[in-house]
C-alpha cells in the first residue's frame, strides 16, 4: 500500500517506538514530522537521515508536549496532518501516597492531554483533505492495570477513552481513531532498567528480561517498534476504513492473561 501524498506527525519521535512508527510510515510513502522537545542537531539529522533512507519529506519541529499551546502549534506549524499519531510519553513508579505531584501532572499532561490538543488542532486540517487517521499509542496499560504506575495507567485508560469520543465524533467522516496498545517494547527507557534490575534480584540480565520484564507477556518476547509502526501503516490502509474507535493490542498475549 502506498501512504504517497500523505503527511505524519508523531509526536515523541526522536527516539524508541516514535521514531520507529515515523521509519514504517514513510517506508510506505507518507512524509513526516518527528518532534520532541529538544532542538538539537541530532534531532534534524534523524528527518535528513529518514528523509534520505524513504525518499520521502520530513522535518523535525520542536515542541513541548507538556505545554497545550505548543502541543496545538505543532500541528499548526507543520500546516497538512493527514496522519497524526500520539506518541510522546513519560513514566514514573512510586506508590499513590508517595507519588509527586509534580511527576502526575507531567504524565497526564504529556501522555494524555497533549492527545487532546493535537487531535483538536488536526481535525480541521484532515476534514480539509478529506481523509484522516488518528493513531494514538496507548498501553496494555490501557486496558490493564500494575501498581505503583497509577499517573501512567489514568494517562493510558484515558487516552483510549478519548479515542472512542473521536471515533464516535468522525464517525460519518472519512477519518478513523484507535488506539495501539503494546505490551514490552526494548526502546532506550526499557533498556536503561535492565543493569539496574540485574543488581536488585543478583539475575544476569536474559533472567531479567524473561523473569522480571516479560513476566506478564507470555509470549517472553519484545514486540518490535516495526511491528508496532507494521500496525499503523494497517490503521493508515483501505482494509482499515472500518475499524475505528477500537484498541488493537501488540502485546505478546498480556491482555489474555
Ligand atoms: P522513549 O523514551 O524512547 O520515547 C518517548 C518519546 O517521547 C521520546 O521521543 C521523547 O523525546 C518524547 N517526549 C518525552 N517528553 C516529551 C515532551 N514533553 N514533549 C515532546 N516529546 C516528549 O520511550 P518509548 O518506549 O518509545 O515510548 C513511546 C510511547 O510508547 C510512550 O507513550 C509509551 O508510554 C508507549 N509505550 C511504551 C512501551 C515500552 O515498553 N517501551 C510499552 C507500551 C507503551
Amino acid at each position: 500500500m502506498s501512504l504517497s501524498g500523505k503527511t505524519a506527525i508523531v509526536t515523541g519521535s526522536n527516539s524508541g517506538i516514535g521514531l520507529g512508527v515515523a521509519h514504517e510510515l514513510a517506508r510506505a510513502g507518507a512524509d513526516v514530522v518527528l518532534n520532541s522537545f529538544t532542538d538539537s542537531d541530532e534531532d534534524h539529522k534523524l528527518a535528513h537521515d529518514l528523509s534520505q533512507e524513504h525518499g520521502v519529506s520530513a522535518r523535525y519541529i520542536k515542541a513541548d508536549m507538556s505545554k497545550p499551546d505548543e502541543c496545538r502549534s505543532l500541528v499548526e506549524r507543520a500546516g497538512v496532518c493527514d496522519i497524526l499519531v500520539n506518541n510522546a510519553g513519560i513514566q514514573h513508579v512510586a506508590a499513590i501516597d508517595a507519588f509527586p505531584v509534580e511527576k502526575w501532572d507531567a504524565i497526564i499532561a504529556i501522555n494524555l492531554s497533549s492527545a487532546f490538543h493535537t487531535t483538536a488542532a488536526a481535525l480541521p486540517l484532515m476534514r480539509k483533505a478529506g481523509w484522516g487517521r488518528v493513531i494514538n499509542i496507548a498501553s496494555a496499560h490501557g486496558l490493564t492495570a500494575s501498581p505503583f504506575k497509577s499517573a501512567y495507567v489514568a494517562a493510558k485508560h484515558g487516552i483510549v477513552g478519548l479515542t472512542k469520543v473521536t471515533a464516535l465524533e468522525t464517525a460519518r467522516e472519512p477519518i478513523t481513531a484507535n488506539a495501539i496498545c503494546p505490551g514490552y517494547v526494548l526502546t532506550q527507557l526499557v533498556e536503561a532498567q535492565i543493569p539496574d534490575t540485574m543488581k536488585e534480584y543478583g539475575m544476569e540480565r536474559d533472567e531479567v528480561i524473561e523473569k522480571v520484564l516479560l513476566e506478564r507477556q507470555p509470549s517472553k518476547e519484545f514486540a518490535t517498534v516495526e511491528e508496532l509502526g507494521g500496525t499503523a501503516v494497517f490503521l493508515c490502509s483501505d482494509a482499515a476504513t472500518q475499524i475505528t474507535g477500537t484498541t488493537i493490542s501488540v502485546d505478546g498475549g498480556w491482555t489474555a492473561l
